[in-house]
């Protein structure tokens, strides 16, 4: 009985916006529906161009929470399921990750245009697509399941583990789930877009003025950034890297990045003691009660990727955010942590990197149509995108990483 009342609970979908109600509520729809369906033994290439959609009028019911009219539209639901499968993601879990807390992010679309969020606990990002991007995931769905299956999903590919369209006022908004890269108990103190270009590749002003910039590859190199990860690890690293680069050259993909979040395990370290000390004082002044809570709040030991998604104070905390307040252990958990390596014993600093693939849909000779590429255009560098063919791009990106990592 108990049981039920929580479910009904959790059955609402309350966001501060339409758009993520309805979200919530076709995942936990899809979801559902899906523990019905068998497990096949295989794919069938039909599974590979299938969608389930669904329309939904309410009159008068859940209408503080939900449009009245919406609809629901999932893409491959069998090969994402296959996906979550092999990426080691209980579907059960990948429900309640997005469905229990309403995703948080940004409002305002980032540099791309696209809107980024992350599920409440920040297991799990979401990016709103275009629907060219659709289309090239399903142009590229069957290969990039072949590689992930030859490669057992060893990969730093985008984990891409669902794909929806939201409809309500007539609007239209594709979704795409993936995996974070970072993790939601190490922060990540610096980040880097890294492409293996020079042009144009340095962070603005207006970037470098947020909390947690995406500097790019000039900032890299002139801040004198080495990755020392270990020849070992160095190895294995660019081995995996090399097999996605070319699963994206033989897909005509380029202008990818890797993605790169160094965690500063002293500074966090001298965070978590600060945090503490915080702590200590606001007990003092018997505020006990807030106290916890006002430091968690401050606590500069925030996610990797919370910066742009602040969880409002008003929403729950992740169930694992207590763990912020733990300082690092020295272990990764792999399961918590699948993008992260430390750096090496040698090496002068103590830290953490999380790395992988991120933006990879751009399909060479079809121009992104994207408020960045307009910018580019119009500022001239656009010669340098379009003449780069992606065997290039690929071995350009490649000595790039490869010189980077120590
Ligand atoms: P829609 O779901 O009709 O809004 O489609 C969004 C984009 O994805 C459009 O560019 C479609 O051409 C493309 N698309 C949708 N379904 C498929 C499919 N089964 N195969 C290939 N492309 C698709
Ligand atoms: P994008 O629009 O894909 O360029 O992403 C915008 C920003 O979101 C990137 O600069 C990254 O900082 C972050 N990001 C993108 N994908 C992921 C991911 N899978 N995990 C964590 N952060 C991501």
């Amino acid at each position: 009985k108990h049981l039920k009342a929580v479910h009904q609970k959790v059955k609402l979908f309350r966001a501060n916006e339409p758009l993520l109600s309805v979200f919530m509520w076709g995942i936990n729809h899809s979801i559902n529906g899906l523990s019905h369906v068998n497990i096949p033994v295989m794919l069938m290439p039909d599974d590979f161009k299938a969608h389930t959609r669904i329309k939904v009028e309410n009159h008068l019911f859940n209408k503080e929470n939900m449009p009245s009219k919406f609809k629901f539209k999932e893409y491959c639901p069998m090969v994402f399921r296959n996906l979550r499968e092999r990426f080691e993601i209980d579907d059960q879990e990948y429900m309640n990750s997005l469905t229990v807390t309403p995703p948080t992010g940004a409002d305002s679309p980032g540099r791309s245009g696209a809107r980024f969020l992350a599920s409440g606990d920040k297991r799990f990002v979401i990016k709103t697509l275009i629907s060219e991007e659709v289309a090239e995931m399903h142009h590229i769905l069957k290969q990039y399941h072949q590689h992930i299956v030859e490669r057992h999903a060893k990969t730093l590919l985008p984990q891409y583990l669902g794909m929806y369209r939201v409809t309500f006022n007539d609007q239209e908004t594709y979704m795409i789930v993936m995996r974070n890269i970072f993790s939601a108990r190490l922060n990540v103190h610096k980040k880097y877009d890294l492409k293996g270009s020079t042009v144009q590749r340095q962070a603005s002003d207006k970037e470098k003025a947020k909390d947690l910039p995406t500097y790019k590859d000039n900032d890299f190199v002139s801040d004198g950034i080495a990755i020392n990860v270990g020849p070992e690890a160095k190895e294995k690293l660019l081995e995996i890297l090399s097999a996605d680069v070319q699963f994206m050259s033989k897909n005509n993909l380029m202008d990818y990045s890797l993605l790169v979040g160094i965690h500063d395990v002293d500074r966090a370290e001298q965070e978590f003691n600060e945090t503490f000390d915080e702590e200590g004082i606001s007990e003092d002044d018997d505020s006990t009660g807030s106290g916890g809570g006002a430091a968690m709040a401050t606590s500069p030991a925030s996610p990797g990727g919370m910066d742009m998604c602040p969880t409002p104070p008003d929403s729950p905390l992740p169930v694992n955010a207590t763990m912020n307040l733990q300082p690092f252990d020295g272990v990764i958990d792999s399961k918590l942590e699948k993008f992260a390596i430390s750096s090496s014993e040698g090496a002068s600093k103590r830290e953490i990197y999380f790395m992988a693939l991120i933006d990879i849909l751009t399909h060479y000779g079809v121009k992104k149509r994207t408020a960045q590429a307009a910018k580019t255009v119009k500022h001239g560098a656009g010669a340098e995108i379009s003449t780069v063919k992606p065997e290039q791009y690929a071995k350009r990106f490649l000595d790039f990483i490869n010189n980077s990592l120590q």
